[in-house]
């Protein structure tokens, strides 16, 4: 339910109501706008109707949210969300491009990565330290070590850097070292992680299931959301169709649909979406003249010796020549690229 306050409702009123929608077992959220308040709550609705609250008078109207997810939707929160990530802003009018090799390889790997990264303009840096890989006998990630390198690489450089957590027992350590989590595709419904990401005090960007759909993603982030955490981004990274000339089918369409349904920053990621160095770019122009908030690249300074995902990962010239052409892509649909950081 979502219960709009009269414009002339002040913060006492709204944590008054607050209170009294907890005091019945129902998750309350509070939802400042600029001309207005509005307040939801979070849970079987029928619990609501014993507070009466469409007869208090700092309340305008009680609304029904029909769609299943509720913190997530648009009804619930007309206006984009914004989501700040250290230095970097995904949501606003301003696109963001998060760069960097599929794994933390080694410090020094890393960091020349890192620092081309920083040098074509990007705004934030990416590199995974637990990689569960499809075959056992894959490269798995540096652990602990890789969060390091991580964490210290963005330092040096200025870049907040995102990671995947991919376990319940590595959120604090995750949390401790990135300035957000990333949870994987396969892991998207792994419930019991994304309530712990709920409690947790930094921003998720939370990459579809490759055979999820649309309202299974939204659902994805209501376990977050709901559990306090208003800092979620969605990624749309393809999804298994019957087409075998790329990786995955990256469906731009969800992005619209996303944008439509829901109040939170949407980025895509082309590499993983199209597995094919060649086919990162134009998607990420698509994604952008679709209305995506930012963009997910795969970089390594030398992708022929990447121990994962080399085949998709760009070099740091391509890199650099992609960021140089996006601005025209963002003026396109009235946006712009967000300075580099
Ligand atoms: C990644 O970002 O390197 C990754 C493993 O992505 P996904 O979970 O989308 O496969
Ligand atoms: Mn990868």
């Amino acid at each position: 339910m979502i219960i709009i306050l009269k414009p002339q409702a002040g913060k006492a009123d709204a944590d008054e109501i607050l209170a009294r929608i907890e005091s019945v077992g129902l998750k309350p959220l509070y939802m400042p706008g600029v001309e207005r308040t509005v307040l939801g709550a979070l849970g079987d609705e029928r619990l609501l109707g014993r507070l009466h609250l469409q007869n208090h008078p700092a309340v305008e109207r009680v609304d029904q949210i029909l769609a299943p997810y509720k913190a997530v939707s648009r009804e619930m929160h007309p206006t984009d969300s914004v989501v700040q990530i250290g230095s970097m802003r995904v949501g606003g009018p301003e696109i963001v491009v998060v760069g960097g090799p599929c794994a933390v390889e080694s410090r020094e790997a890393f960091g020349k990565t890192a620092a081309a990264v920083k040098a074509a303009g990007a705004h934030g840096l990416r590199g995974g330290a637990f990689k569960p890989r499809t075959s056992p006998y894959s490269f798995q990630g540096l652990g602990l070590e890789g969060l390091e390198i991580l964490r210290d690489t963005g330092r040096e450089l200025g870049l907040p850097v995102i990671t995947e957590v991919v376990e319940l027992g590595d959120v604090a350590a995750v949390e401790a070292h990135a300035d957000a989590f990333q949870v994987g595709a396969r892991n998207m419904q792994n419930f019991r992680l994304l309530t712990a990401l709920g409690q947790a005090g930094k921003p998720v960007i939370l990459k579809r299931g490759m055979a999820a759909s649309v309202e299974d993603l939204l659902m994805a982030a209501e376990y977050i959301v709901s559990e306090g955490n208003r800092n979620v981004i969605f990624c749309e990274r393809g999804i298994r169709t019957f087409e075998k000339g790329t990786r995955n089918t990256l469906d731009l369409s969800a992005v619209c649909q996303l944008k439509r349904l829901s109040h939170l920053p949407v980025v895509v990621d082309p590499s993983h979406g199209t597995g094919v160095r060649e086919y990162v770019a134009p998607m990420a122009f698509a994604a952008i003249a679709c209305g995506a908030d930012g963009l997910l690249i795969e970089v390594h300074h030398e992708p022929k010796e990447a121990l994962s995902d080399g085949a998709q990962s760009l070099y740091p010239d391509q890199f650099a020549a992609l960021l140089e052409k996006l601005p025209a892509f963002a003026a396109a649909t009235g946006r712009r690229m967000a300075d580099p950081a």
